[in-house]
Order: structure tokens, then C-alpha cells, then sequence
């Protein structure tokens, strides 16, 4: 058994909360040629607003504050291994901005880090802003903050996808595409923790929403644009429990407390009059023409 009276599992839990440096990449990092222009293109997964920095801070300090402890376990795991990201995005980022020290044409693709940096790597993004905790989205609420974890890895995966496409050197593509894999591999861990929760899919927090307002769809933005853009329907406005009510703006309050509008008292909108901004001569009287700018009494 342990020393100092410590057991086997206190031990675990010390390992959880303590971070080691290992002098080894998660991944061998190996360019062919640097492209300085690349590695500015990098940097927005160091220190922008999806990258491995933020990714690495969010979960961490989201585990910090869990008090489920296998999702807690979770948190940090992943928060730890996007540690080890920022470490692999970074060393790559930093190989191909090398020649930005001693070479003023190289230095055209990146002048903050070439003149403030010496060519190293900073906690900037592309655009040279300084990564911020504002970009970290941690709620306390764990559910909620899964949601979040979720949409970050798709962000993530979507800008390793396009560093992928502006790069021809094969060893970059193979560091960026062991990258995006992993954040696949999160999302596909957060979104199992989510579900594990049991949670309803609309239920968050504990007060529920008003009845009559939450399965009201609010067609605000209506008409047939310049070029033919629809006033669409589909699975998110009608079908189940939805309620379509039409241009609510021009709609009476089924009740004023609730909020909820009626679907459509007695207004007739001539919806077809199309890009001239006419109304539309159909021979019936529309009261109200949302394209004709009609006078309302409010
Ligand atoms: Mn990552
Ligand atoms: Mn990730």
C-alpha cells in the first residue's frame, strides 16, 4: 500500500490534478520546405479563436469547475490532450516561419512576428490579435457546456480542413490530418456525454420554457428575394408540434403575457409580389402588403 497514508486512489486523483511535461511531440512533426505565408495561416490554431490554446483552457477550466466526476475525468483528459496540439500546431507553425528571421522577403508574411517575435511563435492569431479568455465559452452548467465542446471541435475540424487544402507539403498534411482526426474523436466523446446525461434534447436548466410561446415558429423574414430566395419551409417550422405564424409583427398577441402570437387573425399578406416591391394586383384586397411598406398604428 501507499506511503503516508496515502491509498492507491488518492494517488490516481493527485495524477488527475498535476500536469508533466514529457519531452515528446504527441505527433513527429516533419516539414519538407517552409512556407512562412503557412505558417502565419497556422497560427490562427495557436492562439486564435478555435484553437488548440482555447480548446486546451475551455476544457481544463470547464473540468476544474465539474463536479460529475467521470465527466470531470473527461474534461481534463481531452483539455490536456489539446495541450499537447497546441504544442504539436505550434512546433509546425514555428518550422515554417523560421525564415522569417533572416529573410526579409519571408518576412513580408508574417512583419509581427518577424520584427516583435524573431520569428517565433507567439499566442496571436493570423491577423496578429492576442489570444483572450473571451474567446472561452464556460457556463458552469455541464450539459450547456458540452453543447459548446461539441460546436468547437466542428470549428476546429473545419479549420484543419482548410489549413490542409493550402499547403501542398505532405509532411504538414500528415501533422494536420492527425490534428482534425482528434477533434473528431473528441466530438465524438462529448456528444456521447451529453447523451449519457439522459438529458431531454430541448431541456436545459430548470425552468421550463412558456407553453404556448415554445413551439411557435416566428416567420420574420418573409417575401421572395431578388434572387428567388425562398420563404422556406421544412423540418425546422412545420410538421410536429409546430405552429407557423406568419410575419408576427403584423400579428395580434394570442396573450400578451405569454408572448405567443396568433397564427394569423385575419390578416391576409400578399406574400407573391415579388422583387418590384408592387403589390400584387390579384384583384382581393390585401390589408396588409409586407412589401408595400404598409402604415401600421403602433
Ligand atoms: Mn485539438
Ligand atoms: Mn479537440
Amino acid at each position: 500500500m501507499a506511503r503516508g497514508g496515502l491509498n492507491k486512489r488518492s494517488l490516481i486523483h493527485l495524477i488527475i490534478y498535476m500536469y508533466h511535461h514529457i519531452k515528446k511531440l504527441m505527433y513527429t512533426v516533419r516539414v519538407g520546405k517552409p512556407d512562412p505565408a503557412f505558417g502565419n495561416m497556422l497560427l490562427e490554431q495557436f492562439g486564435g479563436a478555435n484553437g488548440e490554446l482555447a480548446a486546451a483552457m475551455q476544457y481544463s477550466i470547464q473540468g476544474l469547475n465539474c463536479d460529475d466526476p467521470e465527466r470531470k475525468d473527461l474534461l481534463l483528459d481531452i483539455g490536456t490532450e489539446e495541450l499537447s496540439h497546441l504544442e504539436v500546431v505550434g512546433t509546425l507553425a514555428r518550422m515554417h516561419l523560421k525564415p522569417i528571421k533572416n529573410n526579409r522577403d519571408a518576412a513580408f508574411a508574417d512583419p509581427l512576428i518577424a520584427i516583435a517575435g524573431g520569428g517565433g511563435v507567439a499566442l496571436m492569431n493570423s491577423m496578429g490579435d492576442a489570444w483572450t479568455a473571451d474567446y472561452l465559452k464556460i457556463t458552469g452548467e455541464l450539459d450547456v457546456d458540452l453543447r459548446s465542446n461539441i460546436a468547437a471541435e466542428a470549428r476546429a475540424k473545419i479549420v484543419y480542413e482548410r489549413l490542409i487544402a493550402y499547403t501542398d507539403d505532405q509532411g504538414t498534411i500528415d501533422t494536420l490530418q492527425f490534428l482534425m482526426s482528434r477533434e473528431i474523436t473528441h466530438l465524438k466523446a462529448f456528444t456521447a456525454a451529453l447523451e449519457s446525461m439522459g438529458k431531454p434534447k430541448f431541456s436545459i436548466g430548470t425552468i421550463p420554457p412558456t407553453a404556448e410561446l415554445v413551439n411557435q415558429y416566428f416567420n420574420d423574414s418573409t417575401g421572395v428575394g431578388d434572387r428567388g430566395e425562398p420563404d422556406a419551409r421544412g423540418p425546422w417550422n412545420e410538421g410536429g408540434d409546430w405552429e407557423f405564424v406568419h410575419a408576427p409583427a403584423f400579428q395580434e398577441f394570442e396573450s400578451a403575457q405569454a408572448g405567443s402570437r396568433a397564427t394569423n387573425s385575419g390578416l391576409q399578406l400578399a406574400e407573391t409580389a415579388g422583387s418590384s416591391g408592387a403589390p400584387k394586383s390579384n384583384g382581393k384586397t390585401a390589408k396588409t402588403d409586407l412589401n408595400s411598406r404598409p402604415r401600421l398604428n403602433h
